[in-house]
């Protein structure tokens, strides 16, 4: 997070609150009626709730413009240094990962994620702060994506366009690239981006600009998923992706560990490794290990039985189908991304499905319960999921009944935990019977999930194998790359060499392999909403403090010369009371804005005028409520002529 100065702080929360010092100047001519309160306990409540929002909004990194100026970086003058700057992936549990690898005169970027993860009202995911690329666009030769996650690959329909350049990666990386780009297309991102497949069985080399790019392949929970080696004039990279080092994935394509052992031996300037899992001590269980669950309950279930996993999981839906087509079941997949994610893995042959196996989701019902199994999202309980809306009636073709067996294949994602309890006993009184991982032993099943990611066993490997001069763990917020930072220790490295950086961090090497740490880039997360525009952080601040406090608007139609009310004033309340229980409580209001009006409007400027208005109306609601809603002040001023200050301005002369 980007520290910010204490002074643009408050001046921020000022401007925010319109409460400026010379608007707070004390009134005395306006009678505040016997009020228990003072005006300042008032506004210092008001100014509490923005810093709640602040904080609300600030926790998710939000990049602010002024950002900017707290940077300090300068481009490379050095035409012999690589640099590298993470722009995203270092905080959280490692979302949104993005990195730029520059060297003289070009930049690649590595992965460009967004994060799903953010909870703000309105906001539907979370992008890396491009400031940093926009000072080398001229650079940028290409995007270089590990694997079809999102948190690898959500960001690039919202950059790439304004950054074109090729993007790289394994076939199933790019399938769901350009599907991505297709669904976006609803929301008039209009962009075909060029793509470049990259075979890793015959370890395809492709030389951008002063780098060498090739991909490894390695086991993680998505198919085609891949560790990058970057050969670099100043050395050698080694990114290992999300992984983990199952020795018999189901898909019988093993992490390519004698490609890994060469590259170590031929010698690694840098190993960037991911560090999702790296407190967990010993290995992740290999995935062989889930068939036997899988099969055992479905051989005992007597009616429908569902599947909640991940959609891009097709190692674990190949289980799934292999247990139904076992159990003479037959399979339909549910919601939108699950079939499209099916379809891609099915054509690129990362799963085989047997003929007559699979039905339309619409003919579900037609089949009979014991000869029907449905794979659907929503195990993690996220709203709108097939699961969920089966648990609650919303759902088009099916309802969740008695008889039942509902299996959860994942333990819940950090944040999601309440969710996932919920959608627990959202299915139990439904009655259905339901396997869940984490509660396999008293369900009575066996293993029903096994991470995507390496525990420390298998990091201790990675690093043993690798051997490299430096360490940079990514993929993970501080504390998951300082535990991966002691199995580093442990595994014989110095600690100074390994590399605890931060989003934003500039990272450089000179030629000998000397590392340098070079200043700061601008780095933070840009809000993106469901129509993929952008919300400023201010915005998502409005949003939290209406949601918290509600909002009062105040109308006062004026006679401009009197300064007397024409109307009695209108009130407009948006979850702050009800009004129609607290009549007392308006009416004096009322009566307050009556006398305000009277005695201040003629003797200020309008803009003077709404502002007391505004502490005014604050003060006196936060003296019979303790709240502090959005106050908006709508003052119509009604002069002689008719003539409304709603009316814009006269264009000013231009000196004719
Ligand atoms: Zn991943
Ligand atoms: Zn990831």
């Amino acid at each position: 997070m980007q520290p910010k100065e204490p002074e643009e702080r408050r001046e921020k929360v000022n401007k925010y609150q319109n409460n400026s010092r010379q608007g707070a100047q004390p009134q005395k001519r306006v009678q505040i009626s016997q009020m228990k309160t003072n005006r300042g306990e008032a506004i210092r409540a008001g100014r509490r709730n923005f810093d709640t929002a602040d904080k609300a909004v600030d926790r998710w990194d939000v990049f602010e413009k002024h950002h900017e100026h707290e940077a300090s970086f300068a481009p490379i003058t050095n035409n012999e240094t690589l640099r590298i700057v993470p722009l995203g992936g270092l905080t959280g549990i490692g979302e949104k990962n993005m990195m730029v690898i520059e060297y003289g005169d070009d930049a690649i970027i590595v992965d460009c994620g967004f994060d799903l993860s953010v909870d703000l009202p309105g906001v539907n995911f979370a992008i890396p702060a491009t400031t940093y690329l926009e000072s080398i666009k001229h650079k940028i030769r290409g995007y270089v994506i590990t694997h079809g996650h999102m948190d690898h690959t959500g960001a690039l329909p919202y950059v790439v366009p304004t950054y074109p350049a090729p993007i790289y990666g394994s076939h199933f990386t790019i399938g769901m690239i350009l599907k991505q780009f297709e669904n976006v297309a609803e929301n008039g991102i209009d962009f075909i981006p060029e793509t470049v497949n990259m075979n890793m069985e015959n370890h395809d080399r492709i030389v951008i600009g002063p780098f060498t790019i090739e991909l490894l392949r390695i086991t993680h929970s998505i198919p085609d998923a891949s560790a990058l080696i970057i050969d670099t004039p100043a050395g050698r990279l080694l990114n290992t992706g999300d992984f983990r080092l199952d020795p018999e994935p189901l898909d019988q394509q093993p992490s390519d560990i004698a490609r890994i052992k060469k590259a170590g031996d031929d010698g690694v300037l840098l190993l960037l490794s991911e560090s999702t899992n790296a407190r967990f001590p010993g290995r992740t269980p290999t995935e062989h290990t889930l068939q036997k669950s899988f099969d055992d309950i479905f051989q005992q279930s007597n009616g429908r039985i569902f599947v909640a996993i991940f959609s891009t999981n097709m190692n674990r839906i190949q289980m799934i189908i292999n247990a139904a087509a076992e159990a003479g079941r037959k399979v339909a997949f549910d919601g939108r991304s699950m079939m499209w994610v099916a379809e891609l893995a099915v054509r690129l042959g990362n799963l085989k499905i047997p003929k007559g196996t699979v039905v339309a989701m619409r003919e579900a019902p037609n089949v009979k319960d014991d000869q029907l199994v449905v794979v659907c999202t929503g195990g993690q309980g996220e709203p709108n999921a097939a699961l969920q809306r089966m648990s609650v009636g919303e759902h088009k073709h099916i309802k969740l009944k008695e008889g039942d067996t509902v299996i959860v294949s994942s333990s819940p994602i950090p944040g999601n935990e309440v969710r996932y309890q919920q959608i627990g006993n959202d299915l139990a009184i439904l009655g259905v019977t339901l396997f869940r991982h984490p509660s396999r032993d008293v369900d009575g099943c066996g293993p029903l999930h096994v991470s995507g990611h390496a525990n420390r066993d298998e990091h201790k490997e990675m690093i043993e194998m690798v051997r490299p001069k430096w360490l940079m763990p990514i993929h993970g917020g501080a504390l998951d790359r300082k535990y991966h930072r002691d199995v580093a220790i442990e595994a014989g490295m110095e600690r100074d060499k390994v590399i605890l950086a931060h989003s934003g961090s500039i990272i450089e090497f000179d030629k000998e392999g000397k590392m340098f740490e070079a200043g700061e880039a601008p780095a933070g997360a840009v809000l993106v909403d469901q129509t993929g525009a952008i919300v400023p952080g201010l915005v998502a601040k409005d949003r939290l403090l209406m949601s918290e406090e509600g909002m009062v608007v105040v109308m006062l139609t004026i006679d401009k010369k009197t300064g007397r009310l024409l109307t009695s004033p209108d009130i407009i309340t948006r979850g702050f009371i009800y009004i129609r229980d607290n009549t007392e409580l308006m009416d004096g209001l009322r009566a307050e804005l009556k006398r305000a009006a009277s005695q201040r409007f003629t003797r200020v400027d309008l803009d003077r005028f709404k502002q007391e208005l505004k502490d005014h109306v604050g003060h006196y609601l936060y003296e019979h409520t303790r709240r502090s809603p959005v106050l908006i002040p709508v003052v119509n001023v009604v002069g002689a002529s008719g003539q409304s200050s709603f009316k814009p301005k006269p264009v000013p002369d231009t000196g004719r």
